[in-house]
């Protein structure tokens, strides 16, 4: 590694891949960190793309109030005044922190040191609660504690991995490249249980297209069978409660095949495999957690491996994936409402005084906090008061989003923290405080495998943007804690967190971080907790049958499926079902910003089966309004077989700084599972139906542009330009002045096409027609870095073609390379290619992350070679 490199991790999923930036002559090159050990070098199409979301243009970069900017001293001021007013006034529990998983450790140690043992509200909660609360939930029931069994290794070493809700490929890319290399090498077998085809299903021996929320029957079903056949482990299950009561629950529950929709024989296989092989991992994510019924999902899962003794050995265990860069580290230092810090529990009066001596903080109470749907519901009903977001989005990111953008529209106080100037949550703040952003910050994250890694700096801090720690710390001190709060950096927080995690802990918390307390913070290699002595990374937890119980045993939850909440009816007959492309991230504040990361879905898609397209009258490329008792949203249709009848599936990213209207938490209803507070996300009934508009359009312009008078808008930055699609019922206009404007129109198919020049080159083209606009995209957004555009390229702009002889105006398949689909199928029609690995050998398409792949198989299938080729 170069002495200028930095490692650093990436701040995006819970697969915690290690990333090396180094300096260069021009600025900065990033490539995965091949000694990490959560990827050895690789990274996936967001990773490489990082340094592309390095934009100080659309930071927040001083500190406003009111709309005003004032430096750090009167921000700081002025939030401890409010909240001292708030508290004063109305008890401290009227002020609530919502905290969020891409805050590193650091600073989310301080917030909640803050607010549980200082100013003395429980009401801290975080978007963990929308990702991963329900696994928290069951493991704690089962295990005792918060914590993951397994290892990423365990999937390389597993003779069968079963997916369940997991789509692998598009969300833990690196973890699904390491699975599908092992995979290829000892002939692992993988079964997918998803309602739809996901990409991740390109290496699924067999995929289970379960009803939406059948999980439980499934895995009740199995433990059944296991017990019949004779397969659960005794001696392990000798130290593990609640096999009998799980059990006959378990075989009196309903019909797999009922429940769940599924073929018996596939449910023969799946039992039959899971049977036969000591050596299995269940992975499981948001399909599971994001559920009414999440918990018990995940107590499903965790009772098979538990009855047959899979728990924590290599190649045999449960295995949550995280959502978030630093879930996990969050819940470290008690971030969610219903944990104190370092895995302490807040209805344990010794725990509460415990804490409370270790932090000198005689506010600190004991209970529970609101959770965060919960929590919204108190700032609409008036019982919070003041409200202090932390680098997270909640109006858009909340089920029911209209309602919580209304809580916070008429809540006295909101701050807000963040690293971009604009987001639909800072628009409704009375205080924004400009924070760093990933490759400023400095600190420690812990991934999915509970393995901490650092995140170092490499790039200066735009304007007065300051750490969150420091903020949250600066803002403690004016409150007049000055002690509690005089860190001088992150590595003083990060020892105090080490050593809480250690103070009067023999074992009865599984978190414990005690041996790295006097590690050189500055050189911290990645380690998995618990860590008690100097050096000690621990890969597995309860192989040994030993759990983290008061009387060390585990625990199996006795669980019964139930039926989702609200069913589909005549009114509401579609289960809307919500998830993420493989190029974005949460509401795109930092992957929209990279060009090629649009690539893939420039748009939000509503995809539907072909048989409920034809039933709602849907057309492939057309336009759907879908509409749920809570709100609506205006998408495009995708029609494809990967989707079940039934179901539409919807993306999470878009917002209204984004799009007219795909916010598509306005439709979630905001239901909660019982025992984690996760609201379900996968299971909204909604109606779809064509919307028509008098015209579409294709907006293309050198900069932003005002296009509100429009129905339906979805915007994305393309190299050198802003690009709208654009739907609606009246026409609009717009103007460039000191432009040359030259114009095309096909009165007969009620075609326009306007490109405007300034001084010869590109400043806008506007296409307009009945339908979306066929043009060639690739090219003509690279139009917007010619100088001088020629005749052939002006008559080419206004045919909304590449001329003949230029290569590429359609869409971008492999982020990774930017390579486009033109340039597959070329190589395919000329006979240079017939399989992924030649596209692969050929244009690097697919050999990145490799969530491509099966994109690439869907244009194999679809080519033809030329005769002559
Ligand atoms: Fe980042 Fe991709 Fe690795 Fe996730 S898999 S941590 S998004 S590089």
């Amino acid at each position: 590694m170069a002495e200028d490199s930095v490692r650093t991790t990436c701040p995006y999923c819970g697969v915690g891949c290690g990333v090396v930036v180094s300096r260069t002559r021009d600025g900065f090159a990033i490539g995965g960190d091949p000694d990490h050990p959560a990827n050895r070098g690789r990274l996936c199409s967001k990773g490489i793309n990082l340094l592309h979301t390095l934009d100080d243009g659309t930071r927040l970069t001083e500190p406003m109030v009111d709309g005003r900017a004032i430096g750090w001293a009167g921000a700081i001021a002025a939030t401890a005044d409010r909240l001292r007013h708030v508290i004063d006034e109305h008890g401290p529990e009227a002020v609530a922190f919502y905290a969020s998983g891409q805050l590193l450790t650091e600073d989310y140690y301080v917030a909640n040191k803050l607010l549980k043992g200082f100013i003395g509200s429980p009401h801290i909660d975080t978007n963990s609660r929308l990702c991963m609360a329900s696994t928290v939930a069951g493991h704690k029931r089962a295990f005792g504690a918060d914590a993951v069994p397994g290892c990423y290794e365990d999937l390389e070493i597993a003779d069968l991995v079963i997916l369940v809700g997991s789509n692998l490929a598009w969300c833990h890319p690196v973890l699904f490249q390491r699975l599908k290399a092992a995979r290829a090498e000892r002939g692992t077998k993988v079964v997918v249980i998803d309602p739809r085809r996901t990409a991740t299903c390109e290496i699924a021996d067999l995929h289970l297209p379960l009803k939406p929320g059948s999980d439980v029957a499934l895995f009740n079903g199995l433990l059944a069978q296991l017990a019949e056949t004779g397969a659960l482990d005794h001696p392990f299950l000798s130290n593990v409660a609640g096999l009998k009561a799980a059990l006959e629950t378990a075989q009196a529950d309903v019909p797999v095949a009922q429940a769940c929709g599924l073929e018996s024989d596939e449910v023969a296989t799946f039992f039959d495999w899971f049977t036969r092989t000591p050596r299995t991992v269940t992975v499981f994510s948001q399909g599971v957690n994001q559920s009414s019924q999440g918990t018990d999902k995940v107590n499903a899962i965790l009772n098979v491996h538990l009855a047959t003794g899979r728990v924590g050995k290599p190649g045999a265990t449960p295995f949550s994936v995280t959502g978030q860069p630093n879930a996990m580290g969050g819940r470290e230092v008690g971030g969610l409402a219903n944990q104190l810090a370092a895995h302490m529990n807040p209805d344990d009066p010794a725990d509460v005084d415990r804490l409370r001596r270790f932090w000198k903080a005689p506010a600190l109470r004991g209970g529970q906090g609101l959770k965060a749907v919960d929590l919204f519901r108190a700032v609409e009903d008036g019982r919070i008061k003041a409200l202090w977001i932390m680098a997270t989005n909640p109006a858009v990111s909340l089920p029911d989003s209209d309602r919580v953008r209304a809580a916070l529209a008429k809540c006295p106080l909101v701050i807000v923290s963040d690293v971009v100037a604009d987001t639909d949550t800072l628009r409704l703040a009375h205080i924004r405080l400009p924070a760093t952003a990933w490759g400023e910050k400095d600190g420690t994250v812990t991934n999915s495998e509970r393995r901490i890694s650092r995140q170092r700096p490499f790039r200066p801090a735009p304007g007065l943007a300051r750490p969150d720690w420091w903020i949250i710390s600066e803002v403690g001190r004016a409150l007049g804690w000055e002690k509690a709060f005089s860190y001088t950096g992150p590595a003083a927080i990060f020892r105090e967190h080490a050593r809480l995690s250690a103070f009067e802990n023999d074992g009865a918390r599984a978190f414990h971080i005690g041996g790295a307390v006097r590690a050189k913070y500055d050189t911290l290699e990645p380690f998995q907790w618990p860590c008690r002595k100097v050096g000690q990374s621990t890969a597995r937890l309860y192989g040994d049958g030993r759990f983290t119980t008061v009387d060390g045993r585990g625990a199996m939850i006795t669980v019964s499926w139930q039926a989702p909440r609200d069913l589909p009816s005549l009114r509401w007959p579609v289960i809307a079902n919500t998830g993420r492309y493989r190029d974005q991230w949460h509401t795109m504040t930092r992957t929209g910003l990279a060009p090629r990361l649009s690539g893939h879905r420039s748009e939000p898609l509503a995809e539907v089966s072909p048989r409920d397209a034809a039933a709602w009258n849907l057309r492939d490329g057309g336009l759907t309004r879908v509409t749920s008792p809570h709100g609506d949203a205006l998408l495009r249709v995708r029609v494809t077989e990967d989707q079940p009848p039934g179901q539409v599936f919807l993306p999470i990213h878009w917002s209204d700084s984004g799009a007219a209207r795909a916010v598509v938490s306005r439709l979630v209803t905001g239901h909660v599972d019982p025992v984690s507070g996760q609201p379900e996300s996968k299971y909204t009934p909604v109606r779809l139906e064509p919307w028509v508009p008098a015209w579409q359009g294709l907006l293309l312009a050198r900069s932003a542009m005002d296009v509100s008078g429009a129905v339906y808008w979805v915007r994305h930055h393309a190299e050198g330009c802003e690009v709208y699609d654009l739907a609606g019922d009246v026409g609009l206009d717009f103007a460039f002045n000191g432009c040359e404007r030259i114009d095309y129109s096909d009165a007969r198919r009620g075609i326009t096409r306007t490109a405007w020049l300034r001084d010869g080159r590109l400043e806008a083209a506007l296409f307009v027609g009945p339908d979306r606009p066929q043009v060639a995209r690739g090219w003509l957004d690279k139009q917007f870095a010619t100088e001088i555009l020629r005749d052939a390229d002006r008559a080419a702009l206004l045919a909304g073609q590449a001329p003949s002889g230029a290569t590429d105006g359609s869409r971008q398949v492999c982020a990774c390379f930017g390579v486009s689909l033109h340039a597959i199928e070329e190589a395919v029609a000329d006979g240079r290619a017939r399989t992924v690995d030649d596209i692969g050998r050929l244009l690097r398409a697919g050999t990145g992350c490799g969530s491509c792949v099966s994109d690439i198989k869907e244009v194999l299938s679809q080519s033809k070679p030329n005769q002559a080729a």
